[in-house]
């Protein structure tokens, strides 16, 4: 319905049709302010078209996405980045000839271009922003290193940096720990949860003993709908997703 919500994301009756197959099936979700939210379920459920669906990449066929009450289905990919809404993809698009600092930098709101924001004057502010940012993804102390030369891990947590430089109210993540060695997915957990301080969070993800660290609330999707919702203890053991998902 139209109404006002406090919910930073009200997910309504959507629908997305690829060739009369619906990959998205009259869906709702809410999430909360400064909720994580660890979305589930098999694979070819769905789960990386919803988060293109929310991010602008995918064009709903029906139904409603609104962000801060504010209708978003109608808006482009760039236009819902600059309300707040940050999207990182499962392969890290840093620019992996330039040092982690410059990758940051490039991503402050002013800097449009990437030649544009190399010969941008930096500004205090963008300087604190950086160094903010760069303490709060663990790479303080590699701000200099070429990003190419990062390890897998730090290439992640760069991008999570670079979102972060846009202040998105809104972040999404697609399975952030695929190929992270255990400690690399220890320290992601805890930037998580840590950036869900002070905004919301969606991430897809399958491993359940790091769903179970961050969650704060559980959705499982199967076959474009919600199969099950809540907390983790909820819906390990609801039968529905031990036939579906977690039986498997
Ligand atoms: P998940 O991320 O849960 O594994 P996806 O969202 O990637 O699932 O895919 C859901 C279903 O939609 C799959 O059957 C997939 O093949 C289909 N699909 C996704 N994107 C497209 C597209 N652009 N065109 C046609 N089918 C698509
Ligand atoms: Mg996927």
């Amino acid at each position: 319905m139209s109404s006002s919500t406090d919910f930073v994301l009200a997910i309504e009756d959507l629908t997305v049709s690829f060739d009369g197959f619906k990959a998205i099936d009259n869906l709702n979700l809410y999430v909360d302010k400064n909720e994580l939210r660890v979305i589930i379920g098999p694979n070819g459920a769905g789960k990386t078209t919803l988060l293109d669906m929310i991010c602008g990449k995918t064009r709903a066929s029906a139904g409603s996405i609104k962000f801060k009450n504010e209708e978003m289905t109608t808006l482009p990919e760039y236009a819902r980045v600059r309300k707040g809404i940050g999207r990182k993809f499962q392969t890290p698009s840093i620019y992996e000839n330039l040092s982690v600092f410059q990758n940051l930098e490039v991503s402050f709101p002013k800097g449009r271009s990437v030649i544009g924001a190399i010969f941008f004057k930096c500004t205090d502010e963008v300087l604190a922003k950086v160094d903010s940012v760069a303490k709060e993804i663990g790479l303080l102390e590699t701000l200099h290193t070429e990003a190419g030369l990062l390890s897998h891990g730090q290439k992640q947590w760069l991008e999570i940096g670079m979102l972060l430089m846009q202040e998105p109210e809104l972040l999404m993540l697609d399975e952030p720990i695929a190929g992270m060695s255990t400690r690399e997915r220890d320290l992601t957990a805890e930037l998580l949860k840590r950036i869900s301080n002070n905004r919301s969070v969606i991430v897809i993800e399958h491993d359940m003993e790091f769903v179970k660290k961050i969650a704060h609330k559980v959705t499982v999707m199967h076959q474009g709908k919600i199969l099950a919702e809540g907390s983790m203890d909820k819906v390990q053991n609801d039968p529905a997703v031990i036939d579906v998902y977690l039986g498997h």
